[in-house]
């Protein structure tokens, strides 16, 4: 191997060791630090090197100019990797051919450009030919050179090239291309070198050196191509990591019958049943698999029988091969103590390993995979947590088909990505984007997907395509991403230009509701009613384990008792915040709320609110009960007023009957109570400062309720009572006073005890900067980190979605701060109040019940500043979980 001098810029691997290792990831990339890792560990690796992504920065910064001495490196080690495979880079008799690789130290599938068999020209083919005594695949293997080149290197397009292959076959009678001899192949390559000429001004490159230099150019140029920047924005992969370029000498899978080439999990990547689960083709090359060119065969026996294929299995094809695969791919998991993305090669009957890199996988794969190699005692609990994505969680949290849902089945391909989806059907990216900015839901339906369509499949809820394995472009994606896929589905065609898919005797044209089901494979027409998924034993284990490491409580933000059902099943710890207003949506309720909020007097509001107490008091008892002694916080009344306020004439009819006024002098008072701003307006504790009877008749309810709820279950009932927008101590001490008032009067009045806190929401910049003094009342801080965004920054939540993508796209800001915790600006306010707060009342309770308590980012922050619980919405409870247990130390 080579020496280390100090700016070492190539990395050799091969024969049994490697200059690398599998933790070089960042200087060597993933698929370079992998291929030394394999080699290291005494497995076939095709012998090669890396050049490093310090000459990636190198050439980007010095405007695409090499660091000097690796040429000379280069050459080094191209000797090398010759002298181990008996072959020269250039030689007429014994050719040493390449390939050329990217690698980014994050695995980017698809993204970035590849050349094969690069070292071939007019000479060096008949050296091909001479040694493999097979004149056919060399010729075969210099005209799919030239294409490839052409296309990654010099920008040719690639249909040129297919057209002429097309035209000779149609001239000559022939089908496949299998039966183009190797004497027309060389007719065909003069072809394409014509084609080359005319299209770029030079010859096809016949010096080896010039196209070796020509492909690593070309490697590190593709790391700046749209597509590879639109996957890195989505991905959050750093410009500057760079990639590397691996050179790795030859070996053919398309060289007979013997010889193969194939991808494959070491657990299945969408259940996470452990198998060796994966696709391959006989006599083919490179990313024929991956492509979706041909459908490719099944690995295991098993896997074939379900499939219900006819072509032979690896198992039953190569025996010998297959028990090799086995062995080397139970090493790798072994050692890595992940699931493997592994790729091979099989040259007449030899294996070799040319990639592994930790798989991709749904969700429900990570969690099953994570318990499970917990008990393999490959990895630990903590290890288990560390892995799964809490965002992901999502996926296993949401709704499935509903099985006895009437469904009009239009075809079956295979269960990609699991979930279902349904949506408008579009037959292009542009349009599935297009979709998702008027807030439409899209099905992308294509042939096949190709890393032009990122940003289309990003868009889509669902992706259908009618070619390509399991493995596709299209599934590998699509499971990477969460989303549902159905690929391959032969016996539906599309048609492009018609923007129509047919099925059967169906047709569905652009917009058309379609169903697809990534679980089962299943497409179906229209919209499909779903249902709440079991959570399963995995998630229940992986759910226990993350709640023995974490420190911050979960508790939920909910109000129906459906919603409060649903937050203790997904392990809740309470309710960190009873949004009032939210009960008063009912169409039985609304009158009375509107009857109060346009009554022009005490008495008016008084006799509104009478109707209430009874409705408010029967939802806290239901509350309380489900909540069985579990922390509940309410909050006090909290509507901007526009969202109550009748506006149609119809609602406004009906509020004058039920109270007897004119509809006249109604809209006169709907005119009069209009706000500018309604967010910044008449809400939070102003509206119990300008009419306490709300307050009160709240309070009653609540205390009502805690002693009836405490009796039916026997469990003492402490309600936690929530005083909202407060910026000014007076404000909470005046509505504090009526509350307590109220207390005495219910104890006195039932001849009970009451146990109940009363806190506030921090929500306002100045209730932050003077939470010391607010301390002195309040026994809880509740952070209300919606408002708390809206105000500190100035930007309506309501209206900032307009403009704030924009903010992200040209890098103002790097996340949108209602989704994740602006930790520099809202977050110092946070950490202000906390700690003025403490310092006045030390074991003040501190929460958060922004949208903010289900954001993982958001949560670590929450881990670090010492807050006692976050609160989310059920359906993200487990996700909060998990990110709480992954944020403590
Ligand atoms: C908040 O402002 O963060 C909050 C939880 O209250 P709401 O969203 O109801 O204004
Ligand atoms: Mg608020």
């Amino acid at each position: 191997m080579a020496s280390a001098p100090s700016e070492k810029w190539v990395y050799v691997f091969g024969d049994g060791s490697a200059d690398g290792t599998a933790e070089m990831k960042n200087l060597l990339g993933g698929k370079g630090a992998n291929l030394a890792e394999m080699s290291n560990l005494g497995l076939p690796v095709p012998p090669g090197f890396t050049i490093t992504t310090d000459v990636c920065s190198y050439y980007y910064q010095e405007k695409g100019a090499y660091p000097a001495g690796l040429a000379h490196q280069v050459a080094v080690a191209l000797d090398t990797i010759g002298t181990l495979v008996d072959c020269k880079f250039g030689d007429a008799l014994r050719p040493l051919l390449v390939s050329v690789r990217s690698g980014a130290r994050a695995s980017m599938p698809g993204m970035m450009d590849t050349v094969l068999n690069l070292g071939l020209n007019d000479l060096t083919v008949e050296g091909l030919a001479d040694r493999s005594g097979d004149r056919r695949f060399a010729f075969d293997c210099y005209r799919r050179f030239i294409q490839m080149y052409s296309n990654v290197v010099l920008n040719v397009d690639h249909s040129l090239f297919e057209e002429e292959i097309e035209s000779y076959k149609d001239v000559h009678g022939l089908k496949s291309d299998t039966e183009i001899s190797s004497e027309a192949w060389r007719e065909i390559i003069e072809k394409f070198k014509n084609i080359v000429r005319s299209e770029t001004g030079v010859a096809f490159p016949q010096d080896v050196d010039e196209q070796l230099w020509g492909a690593i150019g070309a490697v590190f140029g593709s790391w700046m191509t749209t597509r590879a920047v639109t996957y890195r924005q989505l991905n959050q992969i750093p410009e500057a990591w760079g990639t590397a370029v691996n050179i790795q000498a030859m070996v053919f899978g398309n060289l007979g019958m013997t010889s193969a080439t194939g991808v494959a999990f070491t657990r299945n990547p969408s259940t996470g049943v452990k198998e060796l689960y994966g696709e391959f083709l006989v006599n083919a090359q490179g990313e024929d698999v991956v492509a979706g060119i041909r459908t490719p065969q099944n690995i295991t026996e098993t896997a074939r029988l379900a499939a219900e294929s006819q072509s032979p299995s690896l198992e039953a094809l190569m025996p010998q091969v297959f028990a090799e695969l086995v062995n080397v791919y139970l090493k790798l998991e072994r050692h890595y103590r992940d699931m493997q993305d592994i790729e091979f090669t099989i040259q007449d009957g030899k294996l070799w390993m040319l990639q592994t890199r930790s798989g991709k996988r749904t969700a429900k794969a990570a969690l099953k995979i994570a318990v499970e190699m917990v008990d393999e005692g490959l990895i630990d609990p903590a290890e288990a947590i560390s892995r799964i994505e809490p965002a992901s969680l999502e996926q296993l949290l949401h709704p499935t088909l509903d099985p006895n849902a009437p469904r009009e089945l239009l075809g079956v391909g295979l269960p990609a990505s699991p979930g279902a989806a349904s949506g408008e059907i579009v037959f292009n990216s542009e349009d599935a984007q297009y979709l998702k900015s008027l807030g439409r839901k899209a099905i992308l339906a294509r042939v096949e997907t190709s890393p032009e369509d990122i940003h289309g499949m990003h868009a889509a809820e669902g992706i259908l395509t009618t070619r390509g394995g399991m493995t596709s472009h299209a599934a590998v994606v699509a499971r990477g991403m969460g989303k549902p896929c159905v690929s391959g589905a032969g016996t539906i065609q599309i048609d492009y230009a018609k923007e129509q898919l047919m099925a059967g005797g169906v047709i569905l044209k652009k917009g058309d509701l379609v169903t697809i089901d990534g679980s089962t494979g299943q497409i179906m027409r229209g919209e499909i009613a779903t249902i709440r998924p079991e959570m399963s034993d995995d998630f229940a284990r992986l759910m226990s384990w993350a709640d023995a490491k974490r420190r911050l409580k979960v508790r939920a933000n909910a109000e129906t008792p459906a919603d409060a059902k649903i937050a203790r099943e997904f392990g809740a710890e309470g309710i960190g915040l009873c949004r009032t207003e939210h009960m008063f949506f009912d169409q039985d309720r609304i009158v009375a709320v509107r009857e109060m909020i346009l009554a022009d007097n005490q008495q008016g509001r008084r006799s509104a609110l009478a109707k209430l107490l009874p409705m408010q008091r029967a939802d806290f008892i239901e509350l309380f009960e489900i909540m069985s002694g579990l922390p509940v916080t309410i909050r006090l009344l909290d509507p901007p007023l526009h969202e109550f306020l009748p506006h149609s004439d119809e609602e406004i009819d009906e509020v004058a009957r039920a109270t007897g006024t004119s509809s006249e002098v109604l809209r006169a008072r709907v005119v009069e109570l209009h706000e500018f701003n309604p967010m910044l307006g008449h809400r939070g504790v102003r509206l119990a400062v300008s009419y306490p009877e709300i307050a009160e008749m709240q309070a009653r309810a609540i205390f009502e309720a805690a002693l009836e709820a405490g009796t039916r279950t026997g469990q003492p009932v402490t309600p936690e009572i929530m005083i909202p927008l407060v910026a000014i101590k007076g404000e909470f001490d005046l509505v504090r006073k009526l509350i307590v008032d109220v207390a005495e009067d219910v104890q006195r009045e039932y001849d009970r005890e009451l146990d109940y806190l009363i806190g506030t929401m921090i929500e306002l910049p100045r209730a932050a900067l003077r939470a010391s003094e607010i301390a002195q009342s309040a026994e809880f801080f509740s952070f209300g980190t919606n408002d708390l965004t809206q105000t500190t920054y100035g930007i309506s939540r309501d209206d900032s979605s307009r403009f704030l993508a924009e903010y992200e796209s040209k890098g103002l800001i790097t996340v949108d701060p209602f989704v994740s915790v602006d930790r520099d600006g809202v977050g110092e306010l946070i950490k202000i109040a906390a700690e003025r707060g403490r310092m006045t009342r030390s074991d003040i309770k501190l929460g958060i019940c922004g949208e903010h308590g289900g954001d993982p980012a958001s949560i670590k922050f929450c881990e670090e500043i010492g807050l006692d619980y976050v609160s989310c919405s059920p359906f993200r409870v487990p996700i909060a979980r998990l990110a709480a247990a992954q944020a403590s130390a």
